[in-house]
């Protein structure tokens, strides 16, 4: 089965000041939205910086780099998975799913690397790994 386009996503449609982040995660990239007035970058990507109110944004590529912040461990799922709060290394904190870990070797503060992957819509998303 051929991975769906993910321009027809429904969320890639109704948001379409996303579309440079989607058209970067289908590369392998990573974009944020950073504020030249402030001078920070933010997450989810927004027109107006969601910590000053500025509408001067533009988009940065992020190395994906950062930290865990906090996370669980969903045991009882099938299969159990990790939610993980990320902080990056450019600044903003996002939530994300922690791939390949067991769950012995998470701590928070612990270095982590985003790999953007595909998922069933065809978008690909954010997703971190343990760093070596
Ligand atoms: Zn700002």
């Amino acid at each position: 089965m051929a991975t769906p386009d993910y321009q027809q996503s429904p969320f890639v449609q109704a948001y379409p000041e996303t579309s440079e982040f989607w058209a970067a995660a289908a590369e392998g990239k990573f974009l944020l939205k950073s504020c030249k007035a402030c001078a920070k970058a933010h997450w989810y990507p927004r027109v107006v910086c969601p910590l000053c109110g500025s509408d001067d944004t533009h988009w940065i590529e992020t190395s994906g780099r950062g930290t865990i912040y906090s996370y669980s461990v969903l045991e009882r799922a099938d299969p159990s998975y990790v939610l993980v709060y990320v902080r990056l290394d450019d600044g903003p904190i996002l939530i994300s799913n922690l791939l390949k870990a067991q769950p012995d070797a998470i701590q928070i503060g612990a270095a982590v690397q985003a790999r953007l992957m595909p998922v069933e819509d065809g978008r690909s998303m954010p997703f971190f790994e343990l760093a070596d």
